[in-house]
């Protein structure tokens, strides 16, 4: 039997009301390997901190999210929401299992061109769409979706010149019952100007008017927000085809689906209290199933859904710098991430475990990262066992948004590697080198007469 760790004595302060000890899950319990493999091992072969994929995890939560869906509609289409995470093995394998690509930039865009996506198979979102990326999306018959007047303008002055029909669908944001409400993209339910944009786009008769799509916030809990969208989504497109004569042929909803991830501030959240995909699912589809179509005239349900596919796909790996004692007699630890390269800390208290062996005493302690910055906080409190220099930690949940908004900033950006479903181990990313920060800048020859030390 392995000797315990020599721990002092201590005396805890307890407050009132705040949890005992002995009131919630002991944080202790070492997390010390992902699906087999020693986190330990990972460090040492990748470096720290090192983000890991799991490419099981991914394919599992892709297949069941489909099925929620297929199994209780007809005509279910999922698209990858390519800024939730654009590694591009990632993305191959939502391609591979059957998703289409939805992009919001010109330079995602050509992410899933390279991908091998068919342009038809591209959902082209976002407010920011330049002339020469319409006219790409044009030619490769890709699914516009319209944010804004003085896009489609655009749009209809391109398609005058063009030979290929532009196939388009709107983006509509509408009153779902969520406040503050998502009103800045796309056009407006309520005050009618999607209405108008529809009716504009079916008599200039130079584009195909063939979907109507929402996103309507993100991380939403509120599984009845979804009933109200889905309604109105349904009514507009039920009055395309009497009104305007110009049935469509697919509704797509989004994304939004929250992760099991803890929102901050949010008291004593647990799984239980997260709708799962199946309700959602449940709410989208009844509500298109009982609206009326005809049998065979019902739409295409395409799905955006980012963040509930891969944010628990993916871990970040961290070790201890330090351990100090703040103003106030509380244990603050550094790690060696900050929020620079784990975002997503600005919005959720993420699950964060010991990777080695510890004893049972914990004490609330702030997490900091290892940046020379006051704001650089990982968790403003945590119930950990206390940590040493130099053992490791792993932040669950950390699949999404992350390795796309991290930012180069003080440190370099880490290694992120993948676990194949064959148990092999992969790099998909380098971590960044000095050569590479500095591989777009240029130094011209400014300093070059002033006294410059060597
Ligand atoms: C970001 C985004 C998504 C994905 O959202 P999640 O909340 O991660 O599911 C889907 N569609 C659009 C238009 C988006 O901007």
């Amino acid at each position: 039997m392995q000797k315990l760790k020599y721990e002092r004595p201590y005396i805890k302060k307890l407050n009132t009301g705040m949890l005992n000890k002995f009131a919630s899950a002991n944080p202790a319990q070492a997390f010390d390997a992902i699906e087999g493999i020693p986190v330990k091992k990972l460090i040492e072969q990748y470096g720290s901190p090192l983000f890991v994929l799991s490419e099981k995890r991914i394919r599992h939560n892709y297949r069941a999210a489909l099925r929620a869906f297929n199994t209780r509609y007809p005509k279910v289409q999922f698209a990858w929401s390519y800024k939730t995470n654009y590694l591009s093995t990632v993305c191959q394998i939502f391609h591979e299992e059957g998703s289409w690509a939805e992009v919001v930039s010109g330079f995602e865009y050509q992410k899933a061109v390279k991908n091998g996506v068919n342009g038809s198979h591209i959902i082209f979102n976002g407010p920011g769409k330049k002339r020469e990326e319409l006219l790409a999306a044009i030619e490769n018959n890709s699914l516009i979706h319209i944010d804004h007047f003085d896009e489609l303008y655009m749009l209809m002055e391109l398609a005058a010149s063009s030979s290929t029909k532009p196939r388009v669908a709107v983006r509509v944001n509408m009153d779902t019952g969520l406040y503050p409400q998502w009103d800045r993209f796309g056009f407006n339910y309520e005050n009618g100007e999607a209405w108008n944009a529809i009716s504009k786009i079916v008599q200039n008769n130079k584009m195909q008017l063939i979907g109507l799509h929402c996103h309507i916030g993100t991380y939403i809990l509120d599984v009845a927000a979804y009933t109200k969208a889905t309604t109105k989504m349904c009514g507009l497109a039920m009055r395309c085809a009497k009104d305007l004569n110009n049935p469509i042929e697919y509704l797509d909803m989004g994304g939004g689906f929250p992760s099991n991830n803890v929102l901050k501030g949010v008291h004593l959240q647990s799984a239980d209290s997260i709708p799962s995909v199946d309700d959602f699912a449940e709410a989208i589809t009844t509500t298109i199933l009982n609206f009326g179509f005809e049998k065979d005239k019902l739409p295409l349900l395409i799905l955006e859904t980012g963040r509930a596919l891969i944010d628990d796909a993916g871990y970040l790996l961290g070790t201890v710098i330090a351990n100090k004692r703040l103003a106030n007699g509380r244990r603050g630890t550094v790690l060696d991430f900050g929020v620079n390269t784990l975002f997503t800390s600005f919005w959720y208290d993420h699950q964060i475990t010991p990777a080695q062996g510890t004893s049972t005493h914990t004490e609330p302690m702030t997490l900091y990262g290892p940046l020379c910055m006051n704001i650089d906080v990982i968790r403003e409190n945590i119930n950990l066992p206390v940590l040493d220099p130099g053992d490791h930690v792993v932040v669950h949940k950390a699949g999404a948004y992350n390795m796309t908004q991290w930012m180069q900033f003080i440190t370099y950006r880490p290694a992120i590697v993948m676990i194949a479903e064959s148990g092999e181990t992969h790099l998909l990313r380098k971590a960044e080198t000095l050569d590479y920060v500095d591989e777009m800048e240029q130094t011209p020859e400014l300093t070059k007469s002033k006294a410059v030390e060597k």
